[in-house]
């Protein structure tokens, strides 16, 4: 655990009073139109006597909705006197990429889950993931980072885990990955592209708290039922802790939990075109099968070009703009875990 006070943002918040806080962390950033002034990252603190700390994120890529709107209702109904210790909320965790509605900061084109450990002296982005890697991630028994497709990927709503490779911490997560009551989960061995060393996920086991993820969706926008499930996942997560009682939890069927592993679970566009997928979110498929087609309208005479499945497995994620270059994600699958 690191205890490094070299961040340059300021909390307007007390971490360590009792109470609701509601206030901003002040990233001072002197541009041509703002000299002295300040981005303002909106933060929330709960907190009610000693006890352990949930840190619930949202906002990490900023074209992700569901989750910050699950955090603004949690912010307004979570009630200190019903809870014992500790809840912070950070909402917009990437602020200037949340308010401009993209995955990366307009600021620096920083994609925070691709900063960490961050910079307290680097660019807006690196000085927020220093931040919550030294400042948040330090506090907190459990971290939830809420993320979804954002605007390019759709996914059958699940929540995830990085797969640790210290066993203890595997089971506490897996215990509380089944906590939040998902009707889908996956564990991930991380790589081909969902980020290594420099996500959250890997700054948490670096920093101590158990981290859990989500993939809520996606496609630039919510449904209601990707919200219920983050709702009840993190006050079911509240209840796992002890912050809430036991009789605050809502129910929900047994979490089925698969495995994401290496390059043989995604499909790439093999050329840039138009994509048209051949099979949807939730289909089981097997491995060669046809997973879409790229189209050359500028020549459309010439044949599709087509994107087979690698291996057997779930449909968990697919690509949702039309428009493709030649790399681009198109699928990627889940396959059950073996007991
Ligand atoms: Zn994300």
């Amino acid at each position: 655990m690191s205890d490094d006070n070299r961040s340059r943002l300021v909390p307007e918040v007390d971490f360590d009073q009792d109470g609701k806080q509601c206030g901003f962390i002040r990233l001072f950033h002197s541009v041509h139109a703002s000299a002295y002034g300040f981005i303002p990252i909106p933060i929330v603190v709960i907190r009610n006597g000693p006890g352990p700390t949930a840190l619930f994120i949202s906002g990490n890529h900023g074209d992700e909705y569901e989750g910050q709107v699950a955090l603004c209702n949690l912010a307004r109904s979570l009630d200190p006197m019903c809870i014992q210790g500790r809840v912070i909320l950070l909402p917009m965790a990437n602020y200037p990429a949340c308010i401009a509605g993209r995955r990366t900061s307009p600021l620096d084109d920083g994609n925070l889950n691709r900063s960490f450990p961050g910079d307290p002296e680097g660019t807006v982005t690196q000085q927020i993931a220093f931040f919550i890697e030294h400042v948040l991630l330090p506090k907190a028994d459990i971290v939830c980072d809420l993320h979804s497709g954002g605007s390019s990927l759709l996914y059958v709503p699940t929540a995830l885990m990085k797969r640790p490779d210290d066993v203890r911490r595997f089971e506490s997560q897996l215990a509380a990955l089944r906590a939040f009551g998902a009707p889908l989960a996956y564990i991930t061995s991380g790589g081909h592209g969902t980020g290594a060393a420099n996500t959250l996920s890997s700054a948490a086991i670096r920093q101590g708290p158990l981290a859990l993820g989500t993939e809520l969706g996606g496609s630039g926008t919510l449904t209601p039922v990707a919200l219920q499930i983050a709702e009840r996942g993190l006050r079911n997560i509240l209840v796992h802790l002890g912050i809430l009682p036991a009789s605050m939890k809502i129910d929900s069927e047994a979490t089925r939990i698969l495995d994401v592993g290496g390059s043989d679970y995604f499909v790439y566009a093999p050329d840039g075109g138009i994509f048209e997928p051949v099979v949807e979110l939730g289909e089981t498929v097997k491995a060669d099968q046809l997973a879409g087609r790229i189209h050359f309208p500028e020549t459309p005479w010439a044949p599709a070009t087509e994107a087979r499945f690698a291996r057997d497995g779930f449909v968990l994620c697919k690509r949702t703009p039309g428009r493709t270059l030649r790399g681009d994600c198109l699928f990627h699958l889940g396959t059950d875990r073996v007991p």
